[in-house]
């Protein structure tokens, strides 16, 4: 083993076990103790203060900014308590990740030239950072540089911990000088108010009395976390967070040892100490356990509302990040850090609540009044079916299109599985059946009553499906886990908003005539029939990861989408102009689908950049030592024995192998070089094409001859950690 390479690995093998310190704290009392929640609201604020901000956080009435700043001296007051000397707007520009921009509480008077605590409603409500650096996708010009940042109340401001101190972080919307949304949360926050109010015009019908609706989230975060002095070693794991090379090792996950198994003491530790600022956050974090790849694993906090939800998805992502770093370990949120190995997702469990708690999507809460299950049921399938592009589109990127298909990762064609009893329910709908089906015998009464207790054990699960009904929610397991989810969670709202208004539309008139329940559910049944018929092609019970499948989706007229820059185009079709009429102007999407193509460029240009420069500074080098190496040894054996018919045969025919490696691997890299230098100065769409296709392709060929140079090269010589020690060695 090379020295630098074993010393490390010495290192790693003495590690700390975390950073865990003394007691366990009581995770209930620390919840939330660092937000600006309810609680402290309550306690800080004049009754109708506190009153209009409760309502201001449902949305339901605008906040009066005449208390905005009483509302702000008590926030600056909590969190100055805390040693807060900051504030900041926190917001979700088009990066993909959070942006923030710090003040401090002061305030200078000129006249008196004091310097003063200072925090006011002005500054709470709006913000000004500069642009111009954000990408807009076309939407601004850098001399266009003004953005705004708006509060957005209804996800709690926050205390963050960072250096030796504390900011006051304030979630807030990110919108251009001329109203143009530049980021990714007003658009989710437009759509679940969409689907407020289509899923209220429906409930009106089925007589459940509601205030409002909201879309919920529960998202498992999967991620691998290795030894961070051995990332320190790989280039490509420090800029990147995935390996461009590495040779496959002995044991990968072939042994299906690693999947909920005991959890190794160091992880444990790095998981209870991120858990434990996540709880201080207000982030509910519950479930936690190895995944199935070695050096992989799981988070899930408790669902909430979707918006906040993501939002503590971004912070719980930092945290993580933050807890591995203390640790000694690396955090990787790659899709697919590890060539060979399962990717990570983000499993995107999404539902429909009422503010009175109700799930609507849980057929067995209200049995006796349900049909407002079936009625969405139905507008879910036939939304998805009409925009399972736009869906796909909204899952994509580089390091998706590396995970999706491969590994256990659902393949890259969107289908959704429902399980055998809604299949059978749907299918008797279609053909018209007359009589209900019995309830017990695992079928369904189709009386007020429309659907019996749907126990979570009646339907299977189809790990395989990118998108499953999990007996009161559907999964969505396609989203990438570096992924922010809310572009997949504005779509899937969008999209059932809008097809659920398509039913309503016809079923209104025909209900209000129905004079009994029995006639409500007959005129239902007929509306419904031709959606279930037409959706019927995105419906898929079986195994998503066959080659059957694949041939039987596209007979069906279902797109597999292996490539995101393809799936980009549904950004900016007709369609999706239409479906996002009060979510996003066309000239908002064309700048995402710009977004999205340069990102995608950007990280195949970044990954070819580094895969060259491996090579030729590092791989290269060592496999020409070594050939040297072997080449002096056989020269000098035949100087030894000269005449005296000794064998070198097979000596000589590895040192050919070795040295054709080194020609093909050489020959491989030239020619990346090449289609990478042609692509670079093609107009956006044409380049993005060529990155996405040849560039990429020619990326993995390269680092296919390295691997295998790899695994023929003197072990010493090698210096980048190789993959058994990056993922055994934790
Ligand atoms: P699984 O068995 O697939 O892991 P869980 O019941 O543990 O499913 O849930 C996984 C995630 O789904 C958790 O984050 C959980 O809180 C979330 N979840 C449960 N019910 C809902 C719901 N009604 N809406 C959204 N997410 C939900
Ligand atoms: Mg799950």
């Amino acid at each position: 083993m090379n020295n630098q390479r074993l010393e490390t690995v010495c290192r790693a093998g003495k590690a700390e076990k975390g950073s865990i310190k003394g007691v366990i704290p009581a995770s209930t009392e620390s919840f939330g103790k660092l937000v600006f929640n309810r609680k402290v609201m309550e306690r800080m604020l004049p009754k109708d203060v506190f009153k209009n901000i409760q309502l201001a956080i449902l949305g339901k009435e605008p906040l009066d900014l005449a208390h905005a700043d009483t509302i702000a001296l008590a926030m600056k007051e909590w969190a100055m308590e805390h040693g807060a000397s900051h504030y900041t707007h926190w917001f979700q520009p088009l990066t993909g990740a959070s942006a923030e921009k710090h003040d401090a509480f002061i305030n200078w008077l000129t006249l008196s030239d004091q310097l003063i605590d200072h925090f006011g409603g002005k500054e709470l409500i709006q913000g000004e950072p500069d642009a111009s650096s954000f990408p807009s996708g076309g939407l601004r010009s850098t001399y266009e540089a003004r953005g705004y940042t708006g509060w957005d109340p209804s996800s709690p401001p926050f205390l963050w911990k960072g250096g030796d101190g504390y900011t006051l972080c304030i979630p807030s919307v990110f919108f251009s000088w001329h109203g143009q949304a530049l980021d990714w949360k007003i658009p989710l926050l437009r759509s679940d108010q969409l689907v407020n109010l289509a899923v209220k015009r429906l409930l009106n019908i089925t007589g459940i009395k509601v205030d409002h609706v909201f879309s919920t989230l529960g998202l498992e975060q999967e991620y691998f976390v290795i030894e961070r002095s051995f990332r320190n070693l790989r280039p490509d794991l420090l800029i990147l967070g995935k390996t461009v090379i590495g040779a496959p090792p002995p044991k990968g996950q072939e042994m299906q040892d690693h999947y909920f198994g005991s959890v190794k003491d160091r992880i444990l530790s790095f998981m209870r100490d991120f858990e434990e600022r996540a709880l201080e956050l207000g982030i509910p974090v519950k479930t936690r356990h190895n995944e199935v790849a070695p050096a992989q694993h799981e988070v899930a906090p408790i669902y909430e509302r979707t918006t906040l939800a993501i939002d503590h998805n971004l912070i719980l992502m930092e945290l993580m990040r933050q807890a591995a770093h203390d640790g000694d370990l690396s955090l990787l949120l790659h899709e697919k850090p590890f060539a060979g190995l399962n990717g990570s997702g983000k499993h995107s469990n999404w539902s429909l609540q009422t503010s009175e708690g109700l799930n609507l999507l849980d057929p067995s809460e209200v049995e006796e009044n349900n049909l407002h299950f079936l009625i969405l049921l139905v507008a879910i399938l036939h939304g998805i079916h009409r925009h399972h592009k736009l869906l796909r589109a909204s899952i994509g990127s580089a390091s998706n299109d590396d995970r999706l298909g491969g590994h256990e990762a659902p393949p890259a064609i969107i289908s959704v599985y429902l399980g055998q009893e809604l299949e059978a329910l749907l299918d008797g709908i279609e053909k018209g059946d007359v009589e209900s089906p019995k309830k017990g015998a695992q079928t369904y009464d189709l009386g007020l009553n429309v659907i019996p207790p749907l126990k979570k054990d009646q339907t299977d699960r189809n790990r395989t499906s990118p998108f499953a009904f999990t007996g009161n929610k559907f999964e969505y397991r396609a989203v990438g886990s570096s992924q922010n989810p809310s572009l997949p969670m504005t779509v899937l709202n969008a999209v059932v908003a809008e097809s659920l208004g398509e039913i309503l539309d016809q079923l209104e008139p025909k209900a209000a005539k129905a004079k009994s329940s029995d006639e409500l559910i007959n005129v239902t049944k007929e509306t419904l029939k031709p959606f279930i018929k037409a959706s019927h092609p995105i419906r898929f019970s079986g195994d998503n990861y066959s080659q059957e499948w694949q041939q039987e989706a596209k007979n069906r007229g279902l797109e597999q989408i292996a490539n995101s820059v393809e799936a980009f185009s549904a950004l900016i079709d007709e369609s999706t102009f239409a479906l996002f009429e009060k979510i996003l102007t066309p000239d908002e999407l064309q700048s995402r689908y710009e977004v999205a193509l340069e990102h995608y460029i950007n990280q195949i240009d970044v990954e070819s950049k580094l895969l060259i420069e491996l090579f030729k500074t590092n791989a290269l080098p060592v496999a020409i030592r070594c050939q040297k190496e072997r080449a002096e040894s056989i020269l000098a054996y035949q100087k030894l024995y000269m005449g005296k018919g000794r064998d070198l045969t097979h000596q000589l025919d590895k040192l050919t192998q070795l040295s054709e490696l080194i020609e093909s691997a050489i020959l491989d890299i030239d020619f990346l070089e090449s289609v990478r230098n042609q692509a670079l100065n093609l107009p956006l769409h044409e380049r993005a094409m060529q990155f996405s296709t040849r560039v990429r392709t020619q990326c993995l060929k390269s680092r296919h001859s390295i691997d295998q140079l790899e695994a023929l090269v003197d072990d010493a010589l090698w210096t980048l950690p190789k993959y058994r020690e990056l993922l055994w060695l934790v």
